[in-house]
Order: structure tokens, then sequence, then C-alpha cells
């Protein structure tokens, strides 16, 4: 089942899409399934749990930080991901860029835009992406890659269009402005229902759960 989506997914992405699994609340027997069938990016939400997975899974896949970060976190999440693709405060980009320090590391990150303006969600809102990344762009221990963006929740993934839209032009501007000095290149956007808008919107990270593992539980199991 597992295999069968992953193979379907893989097979209708575009070269340059990278597929991410989203595997909060999933057990590692069915990542390890995953990735059997070709995945090569998971993406956790949340610390504890993706540190007791990448006990057993190691890191044979990239793992991705999807979730919102805690600073009192930023220690840990620094050693156990790839990427930080919920960067959204100047205050947290000031507290992961010491604890890369610390450990002689340069972080990925992307920065994450509330691309509808939702009070309860996180991340910056598109007027003030660019000033943000001048603030954060001082902390040399960031490596900024580009723009990541979760959408509200609409019935119809057709609806997603103008926002999705809208952060393809603002990763864009911010690549003719500042090409040259960093290396932006992703635009992660797009879930299990809305994917397929996404890319033809410029996603190039897609993050996928229910479309791969099936329904979310609600309750927590034990991932092990
Ligand atoms: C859970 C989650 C996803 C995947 O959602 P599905 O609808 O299950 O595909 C993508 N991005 C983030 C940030 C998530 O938390």
């Amino acid at each position: 089942m597992i295999k069968d989506n992953v193979e379907k997914i893989l097979k209708e992405l575009p070269q340059e899409v990278l597929l991410v699994a989203a595997t909060k609340k999933r057990a590692v027997q069915e990542i390890q399934e995953a990735i059997c069938a070709g995945v090569g990016a998971v993406g956790e939400n949340y610390i504890q749990e993706a540190e007791k997975k990448q006990l057993v899974i190691g890191r044979k896949v990239k793992w991705h930080l999807i979730g919102h970060l805690q600073k009192n976190k930023a220690k840990h999440a620094v050693k156990i991901f790839d990427i930080i693709e919920t960067l959204d405060s100047v205050e947290l980009a000031e507290v992961l860029d010491k604890e890369c320090k610390k450990i002689n590391k340069v972080m990925p990150v992307l920065i994450e835009v509330n691309c509808a303006r939702e009070p309860q969600k996180s991340g910056v809102f598109p007027e003030k992406v660019e000033e943000f990344l001048k603030e954060v762009i001082k902390f040399d221990s960031l490596k900024l890659t580009g723009l990541m963006t979760m959408g509200p929740f609409l019935e119809n993934p057709q609806n997603l269009r103008p926002f999705f839209s809208e952060t393809k032009g603002i990763f864009d501007r911010i690549k003719n402005s500042y090409g040259d000095r960093l290396q932006w290149k992703y635009l992660s956007m797009g879930m299990s229902d809305s994917y397929r808008v996404a890319i033809e919107e410029g996603a190039n990270i897609i993050r996928i759960g229910t479309a791969i593992f099936g329904p979310r539980g609600e309750e927590d199991k034990d991932y092990l």
C-alpha cells in the first residue's frame, strides 16, 4: 500500500521536484517502507519524536523539520535535521545560528511564509519576507535557501493557487536580487490534496503525508 502510493507519486513528479514524506505520528515501520519505495527525505514536526525515530532509521534519508520550532529546542534541532523549513522569527534565527556555531555546522533553512496571513499560524507575512531576509542574512551559520508555506485549509485546492502564486512571486524576487549571495533554490509548498496545484505554481519541494500513509489517527501511538 505505502509502496504503491510512493511509486505512483514519484512517477508523476517532474524531475526537479523533491518528495518529502510528512511522517508525524507514523510508525518507524511505515517510514521504512516508504524509504524502501524510494522516498529520500522525511519531514518531521516534533523534535522528540524525530530524535527517537532517527535513532532507529539513521541518516540514510534527509531529515527536514517542517513543524514550528521553539527556541528552547533549537539545540536539539540543529543536531538532527539536515534542513529547517520553518524559520519564522529573528529570535529563532539568532538561537539557531548560535547553536550551529557550537557544533560547527552550517544549517540550510527555509523562511516560512504565512501566505494567507492567518493569525493562528506561524510564518512571516508575505509583505514582510524581504525585510525579514535582510535581518537574518547576517547569521552566517544559517544558509538561506528558499521559502516554505502551508497555505490555508480550503476544501478545493484550486483555491490555493493565488496564495502559492504570491509566494512564488516573492521567491523569484529574492532570487533576482540576491541570487549571487544566496544559494536560493527551494520552494516548499503543497501537501496531499494540493501538491499538483503547488507544482504548477512553481513548488520544487512537496510534503506528503496522507497520500502516502493513509489517514492520520488522532491518538498518539508508539512510533517504534
Ligand atoms: C502534516 C503536514 C504535511 C502533510 O499533510 P498531508 O495532508 O497529510 O499530506 C505537510 N506539511 C506540514 C507542515 C505538515 O505538518
